[in-house]
């Protein structure tokens, strides 16, 4: 099971993640975008681990809300509302409970997807974050489905990497790579890498 000990080892993860890949995501916006990938997400999460250090959550609602309130409030570009939403409507779903199961956690993940689509409006191949999202929340259910937990996780690390990938020679059609047109294509989205990094803590977490 996911306890709230796991989901803070995620975020923590991902803090550090995002922290030691902030020049990597600065530079993939640099290409299509204005070159504030790396540091919006580091100084987001850098935030998050702050205020949960601060303030231990004693459930899987409480935690997450905090975190996607911390993200909107401290990340000024389009990923601070993104993430943030994705986080909220995660707790939201999960609930006032210290632990998730494997239905339950995937279910979470999936509220908090639906969240960031009704927030941003992209459809999967505009080349944003759901590019690397949706291939790794289904690879999570279909691995799920058979599998013990640790392999649904790895499998959706994995998804969310090809996912990444895949979004190279998009053209982005959401957001500031969006003004770029047929010039966007040929680079990969940063959004879609840092949830590639998001997942890649997820496994390394549980
Ligand atoms: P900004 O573009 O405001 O500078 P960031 O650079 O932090 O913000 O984040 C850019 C990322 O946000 C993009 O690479 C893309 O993945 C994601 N993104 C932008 N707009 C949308 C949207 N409407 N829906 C989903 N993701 C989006
Ligand atoms: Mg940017
Ligand atoms: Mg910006």
């Amino acid at each position: 099971t996911i306890t709230v000990d796991t989901l803070t080892r995620w975020l923590t993860g991902f803090a550090d993640r995002v922290t030691e890949q902030r020049e990597y995501l600065t530079e993939l916006d640099s290409a299509i975008g204005d070159a504030d990938h790396g540091a919006n997400m580091a100084r987001g999460m850098a935030a998050v681990v702050d205020k949960i250090g601060q303030d231990p959550a004693a459930t899987a609602d409480a935690l997450l809300k905090t975190t996607g309130m911390t993200l909107v409030s401290s990340v000024g570009g389009a990923s601070g509302p993104l993430y943030g939403t994705f986080f909220l409507r995660m707790g939201a779903s999960a609930g006032a409970v210290p632990e998730l199961d494997a239905a339950a956690l995937g279910a979470a993940l999936r509220a908090g997807y639906e969240g960031i689509l009704q927030r941003g409006k992209a459809e999967p191949g505009d080349k944003t974050m759901i590019d690397a999202m949706l291939p790794a929340l289904d690879a999570y259910d279909a691995a799920a489905a058979s599998g013990s937990l640790a392999d649904a996780l790895a499998a959706a690390s994995a998804a969310a990497a090809e996912g990444r990938d895949a979004t190279e020679p998009l053209v982005a059609r959401k957001g500031r790579a969006s003004y770029l047109g047929e010039r966007s294509a040929g680079h990969i989205d940063p959004g879609s890498a840092s949830t590639a990094l998001l997942f890649d803590a997820l496994a390394a977490a549980a």
